[in-house]
């Protein structure tokens, strides 16, 4: 399937009255942020199974602290751009019900979105392996290479790390919410990440109208019946989500 116009998607996306958005790595690459799979992605010089596998934190917590440490350095400084904007406006007049992600970044947040399901949780705040102690980011004492609770624990951040369960109720919620709004929007994710594909795959299954925004072709955006808006999230969805008429254009 090739993809659609705009002028097409927003029909799409204009003809019916509330959508769910779900949002992957590609959503933030405009951020400087850049995805894990892929050219120039972090898995290219790491396997994740290894790395970020929780029984490497428990293991060898200080190869798990090489994984944050870079995880940390690719969100430091980066800020939300147009696309992340104009989720959060849209979901000011009522068009979205929620923002489900993947990402770990805050970037949502930061942009005003204020229904956001993490469904990987979340690189701005920092637990206890052992004690389950929460704390800031700012808070963690990096002077060792492992940063260590006063319980003796391991500190690391709030991220779901392969062979952990996701956050409790975080793929419950998107699904309810999916149900509720009965439309999807998919912004920069492949769909290859289990569970947090189950949202795509059932709006799929159950037939529900969904509009995709990628760069590049890939099994999800190119299935039957989804609008594929080619393009990257920050170009294309201010155009889409715009509501005002002469945006067609
Ligand atoms: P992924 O496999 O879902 O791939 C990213 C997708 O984004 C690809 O389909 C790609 O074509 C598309 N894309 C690339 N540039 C884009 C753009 N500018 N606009 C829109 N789409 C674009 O994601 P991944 O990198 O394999 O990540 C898997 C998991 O790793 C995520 O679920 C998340 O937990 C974590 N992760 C998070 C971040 C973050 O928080 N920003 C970044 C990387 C990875
Ligand atoms: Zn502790």
């Amino acid at each position: 399937m090739t993809a659609v116009p705009l002028a097409e998607a927003r029909r799409v996306f204009l003809g019916a009255p509330r959508w769910l958005a779900l949002t992957g790595a590609g959503m933030s690459v405009e951020s400087g942020i850049p995805p894990f799979r892929g050219p120039g992605g972090l898995w290219e010089r790491m396997n994740p199974e290894e790395y970020a596998h929780v029984r490497t934190l428990e293991r060898d917590p200080a190869r798990a602290w090489e994984l944050f440490r870079i995880l940390e350095a690719a969100i430091a400084g980066a800020r939300p751009h147009a696309g992340h904007v104009a989720l959060a406006e849209a979901e000011r007049r009522g068009r979205l019900n929620g923002v489900t992600t993947q990402n770990i970044d805050g970037l949502h947040q930061a942009a005003g979105s204020r229904h956001v399901i993490e469904l990987h949780g979340t690189l701005r705040r920092w637990v206890c392996h052992r004690c389950g102690l929460a704390m800031a980011p700012e808070d963690v004492d990096r002077r060792g290479p492992v940063p260590l609770c006063g319980c003796g624990g391991v500190i690391r951040p709030a991220i779901t790390l392969f062979g952990e369960l996701l956050p409790p109720g975080a793929l419950e919620h998107s699904l309810e919410l999916l149900e509720a709004a009965g439309r999807l929007l998919v912004v920069g994710t492949s769909a290859e990440v289990h569970p947090a594909a189950t949202v795509p795959h059932l709006a799929l299954e159950r037939g529900m109208p969904i509009i995709a925004v990628g760069p590049d072709p890939t099994p999800l955006l190119e299935s039957r019946g989804v609008a594929w808006l080619r393009g990257t999230a920050r170009e294309v969805l201010p155009r889409l989500l715009e509501e005002s008429e002469g945006a067609d254009a």
